[in-house]
């Protein structure tokens, strides 16, 4: 069963360009509650242990050295469906291919520098919530 919980970041490229406000509302208006947040910034060590995932792929260097550049806001959200409707939300990874009304197609500026980051599954979301959140945060 689909879960209720997904987990967001706004990435460096957003949050310095001011788009933290307008990029919220769109989440609250597509009817996500937020259960944790906060504004903070990654280490590259920690950057690399968020995104291992990847650490094979050809853009890892680049991607640690961006996610790590400046602050960003990560947050768990709450809706039914959370996850599936969040990706529907947040559109393709390259903002070339993301659909209108998709936070990406607004906001984000290249494939690197896409604005969001969102869970790909229920796993996920809770193994990245408790990357950055304690049991104290949640609301
Ligand atoms: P997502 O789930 O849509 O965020 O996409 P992925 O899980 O495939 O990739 C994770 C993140 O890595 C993306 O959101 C991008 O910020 C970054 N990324 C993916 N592909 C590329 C790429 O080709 N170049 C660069 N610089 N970054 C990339």
């Amino acid at each position: 069963m689909a879960g209720k919980y997904t987990f967001t970041m706004i990435k460096p490229d957003a949050v310095e360009k001011n788009n933290i406000g307008g990029i919220l509302e769109m989440m609250n208006a597509a009817g996500f509650r937020v259960v944790s947040m906060k504004l903070t910034q990654l280490s590259a060590a920690k950057a690399g242990e968020f995104y291992a995932v990847h650490s094979e792929r050809p853009f890892y260097g680049e991607l640690v050295e961006f996610m790590s550049s400046g602050p960003i806001v990560a947050a768990i959200l709450e809706k039914e469906n959370a996850v599936e409707d969040f990706r529907k939300l947040i559109g393709a990874t390259n903002p070339a291919n993301a659909e209108e009304g998709t936070i990406r197609k607004k906001y984000a500026e290249s494939m690197g520098k896409n604005a969001v980051h969102g869970s790909d599954s229920d796993e996920n979301a809770m193994i990245e919530g408790n990357f950055f959140f304690s049991g104290l945060e949640r609301f």
